[in-house]
């Protein structure tokens, strides 16, 4: 995976053109050219297509789902199978028959849905599962959750923190000495949302055999590179559909089944998020024409851009990333997430600064699991619609601001 985008400082010049025709499309980009928005890691912009899909379903035949009644409703029911397949088809499923799609509001309400749905009754006394703590918070939380409910009970889950190595990827060869024949479950994440590095959690099905549960937090990945189910051979992935420029409100729990169904495939609790299915199913198709693999290409290379220049200002300090290595490693297959912080300038007044400057960052502790980071920095988070010039301004600010501290 790492070499499929490793293009180092190489700007994918031939890429420009196609870049500048997806960016027209994002009304809210167009209409402020002033603005560089830096915060896709929080909540993606929509594309024309995906509003006009909301406001033309919304306008034609909103109704609630229901089957039978009327044709709205009908036409509704329909809408919503059809954005299940095609989330199926987003994640090269190999087996839609048998898989199950859960809309949710985003990942945080994923997780939280399969920790509470599905790991309450999987787990027996004495099992031990894998999750981690340097990830997002909404990825450790609901697992602790779930062993508290489980030990109120009287079952004792035995909890182990996944390993980390010094470039903030699992270590799969400590991995490997924690799994043992009682491990039941391991989260993950496949892209971090601080240091925007590739998990490679692909590597992790090896590692612990065929029995274990892995449940793959693809928040941050999700329209950002191609995502395949077969490849990462997992039993869960859970995405948020407003970070892949569906509307805000949105998240898909998949899940392969091969545990016994989990989620009744097709199956109806409460009224669904209608328009912003609709809106996600359009949001899928727009990412796979735009193409996912030039997506990662195009942000990677972004990413490479702003690492490059921060690490030639030496008061910038960017997370995750060791300065002994060479400037186009591994660790800098950063997928549009660049966390940085200034020696002696605070991170929040830093993003004070920068949204006076029109460049729109975060600057907190990102909701960092117990084991985060604990002081405050800036993050960058880069999607299609961003551009080099931006990288190239925001750097421009960043010396210039150096200088003046
Ligand atoms: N997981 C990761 C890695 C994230 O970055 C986020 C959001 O920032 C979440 C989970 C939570 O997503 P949502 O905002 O859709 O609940």
């Amino acid at each position: 995976v790492v070499a499929r985008y490793n293009h180092g400082a190489a700007f994918p010049d031939e890429l420009r053109s196609w870049q500048a025709a997806l960016r027209r499309q994002f009304p809210i980009i167009v209409a402020n050219p002033g603005l560089a928005y830096l915060d896709s890691a929080a909540t993606a912009q929509k594309p024309q297509p995906v509003l006009d899909a909301a406001w033309a379903y919304l306008n034609s035949e909103n109704a609630n789902a229901s089957r039978g009644s009327y044709t709205w409703g009908n036409r509704t029911t329909e809408r919503i199978e059809r954005a299940r397949m095609r989330v199926r088809a987003f994640l090269d499923d190999p087996d839609p028959s048998r898989s199950g799609v859960h809309f949710v509001s985003g990942a945080t309400e994923g997780l939280r849905t399969v920790a509470r749905d599905w790991l309450t009754g999987y787990l027996r006394d004495g099992d031990e599962i894998i999750i981690p703590y340097a990830d997002h918070s909404a990825n450790m939380l609901p697992w602790l959750e779930a062993v508290q409910l489980l030990d109120r009970q009287g079952i004792r889950v035995i909890v182990h923190e996944m390993p980390y190595d010094s470039a903030q990827e699992y270590d799969v060869a400590r991995l490997a000495r924690l799994v043992t024949d009682r491990t039941r479950f391991i989260a993950t994440t496949q892209v971090h949302h601080v240091y925007g590095g590739d998990m490679n959690v692909h590597r992790l099905r090896r590692v612990a055999g065929p029995g274990v549960v892995i449940c793959v937090d693809a928040a941050q990945s999700a329209g950002h590179l191609p995502i395949s189910v077969r490849d990462l051979d997992a039993d869960f992935v859970v995405f948020s559909g407003h970070k892949a420029m569906a509307l805000p409100g949105t998240g898909v729990v998949w899940a392969a089944n091969r545990q016994g169904p989990v989620f009744t495939p097709g199956g109806w609790a409460g009224t669904p998020n209608t328009s912003g299915i609709v809106s996600l199913a359009a949001a899928l198709d727009w990412l796979d024409a735009a193409g996912t693999t030039r997506i990662a290409r195009w942000t990677v290379a972004l990413g490479a851009r702003l690492t490059d220049g921060l690490r030639r200002l030496p008061s910038y300090e960017v997370l995750g990333c060791q300065d002994s290595l060479p400037a186009a490693s591994a660790v800098q297959q950063r997928h549009g997430i660049i966390t940085f912080r200034h020696h002696r300038i605070g991170s929040n007044d830093l993003g004070f600064v920068l949204a006076d400057a029109g460049f729109l960052v975060r600057a907190d502790d990102h909701c960092q699991g117990e084991r985060g980071e604990r002081t405050t920095s800036v993050r960058v988070s880069l999607h299609v619609y961003n551009t080099a010039e931006e990288i190239d301004r925001l750097l421009s600010l960043l010396a210039e601001l150096d200088t003046q501290a």
